[in-house]
């Protein structure tokens, strides 16, 4: 992959517009562009410089964008649920918070190991349940400590 970087300083020699015909003279405003390439196992890296009058890069930019038009970037929407599936979901999500809970409270209980066990049952129940209206929460999916 190459990775230009582009930046904006005097010419200090007079270089060849990659653009236009003309050259950019010493002392006017010169667009340089560096690719760099960081090679791989099959190909060697390398480094190509251009140069360009600061109208001709944003010209050979205005060009590029015209071959390749604007297209709206649409944002996948979250969660498309029905009202009752919603409903559902959010029945299901108050039940793992109650049993978060429960879990909590079972600190310094004897039979914390079994009850715990039973309580994770709960929650596995609680994920084919909500898997079809929305999906697992990520965050269900990490063992709390
Ligand atoms: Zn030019």
């Amino acid at each position: 992959m190459t990775i230009p970087n582009v930046t904006m300083a005097w010419c200090q020699h007079h270089a060849k517009c990659e653009w236009c015909p003309d050259h950019i003279e010493t002392g006017m405003p010169l667009v340089t562009v560096f690719f760099w390439n960081k090679g791989g196992p099959d190909h060697k890296g390398f480094n190509i410089k251009k140069y360009y009058h600061p109208d001709c890069w944003t010209g050979q930019g205005l060009d590029y964008l015209k071959m390749n038009p604007y297209v709206p970037y649409i944002r996948k929407k979250k969660l498309e649920l029905t009202p009752e599936q919603a409903k559902l979901r959010y029945v299901l999500l108050n039940r793992k918070a109650s049993i978060d809970q429960r879990k909590r409270r079972l600190n310094g209980n004897p039979n914390k190991a079994m009850l715990e066990a039973e309580l994770n049952v709960r929650i596995a129940e609680l994920m084919v349940e909500i898997a079809p209206v929305g999906g697992i929460p990520k965050k269900w999916l990490v063992t709390q400590p």
